[in-house]
């Protein structure tokens, strides 16, 4: 249990602080029952990297929808490469010609939400229901929807039991500008999609390349359709009724 005294005195103090000193926070809380979850955005792979380098061996995961681009499937082995770890992917339950079968073809041009739920968000629960800790590369500059994200965040995980989970972001502060100096002078590899216009990247069929004049960062994704959140950031409940 994390008392809503201690939340709030956490955000205050990484407010200011580097993001390592949150990762330290976290490993001393958690160890192993935190774990990094990446898409392999860059604030994903400056997370990895800080994480490497002040010797906190987070296990870290990635969502595969079996619809990622070619590329992201290659950057993941070599971001294997580069930080010598294994990085989990979490898969659904079902191939994407077996959610044809059952729901039709292209099911994320007629219901996208149902799509990001059989693809991500049950997933992603399975791994959660496993955890204490999820760290995420959330930034408040990506979006309107991300404008107020904390550092530190407590979610109900499971309404019945009232189980909790911690959800720390530590880039939470980061700039686009920051992140991408970062990857540069430490020559992290990234996908080579960025360099192509693509300033967010998820599954092929709802990720197109970001115009100039789009300030956020997550135009690109689901472009037509009211969506701006996949579902894993927003099935939970954040939770209000802290005991202190
Ligand atoms: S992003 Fe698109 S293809 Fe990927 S799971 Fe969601 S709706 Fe399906």
């Amino acid at each position: 249990m994390i008392s809503k005294t201690e939340i709030d005195d956490l955000n205050e103090q990484f407010r200011r602080a580097p993001s390592e000193d949150v990762l330290r926070w976290a490993w001393n809380r958690f160890e192993t029952r935190a774990a990094i979850g990446t898409s392999f955005q860059g604030a994903g792979l400056v997370m990895i990297h800080l994480s490497k380098i002040h010797d906190l061996p987070f296990p870290v995961f990635t969502l595969d929808t079996g619809l990622l681009f070619p590329e992201t499937s290659e950057l993941k082995k070599r971001l294997e490469d580069f930080f010598g770890m294994t990085i989990e992917s979490q898969e659904p339950d079902i191939s994407v010609e077996a959610q044809e079968e059952t729901q039709g073809p292209e099911l994320w041009k007629r219901d996208p939400d149902l799509c990001c739920t059989i693809r991500k968000v049950l997933p992603l629960q399975d791994k959660l229901s496993n955890l204490d800790c999820w760290m995420t590369g959330l930034r408040r500059q990506q979006s309107d929807t991300r404008s107020d994200v904390d550092v530190v965040e407590v979610y109900v995980f499971d309404e019945s039991t009232g189980r909790e989970i911690v959800k720390v972001n530590p880039m939470a502060y980061w700039t686009r500008e920051a992140i991408w100096k970062y990857i540069h002078d430490y020559q992290i590899p990234y996908n080579p999609l960025h360099d192509q216009g693509y300033r967010s990247i998820g599954c092929w069929p709802c990720t197109k390349k970001t115009l100039a004049n789009q300030i956020d960062e997550r135009a690109g994704r689901w472009t037509g359709f009211q969506k701006v959140e996949c579902g894993i950031h927003t099935f939970m409940s954040k939770k209000v009724d802290f005991q202190i």
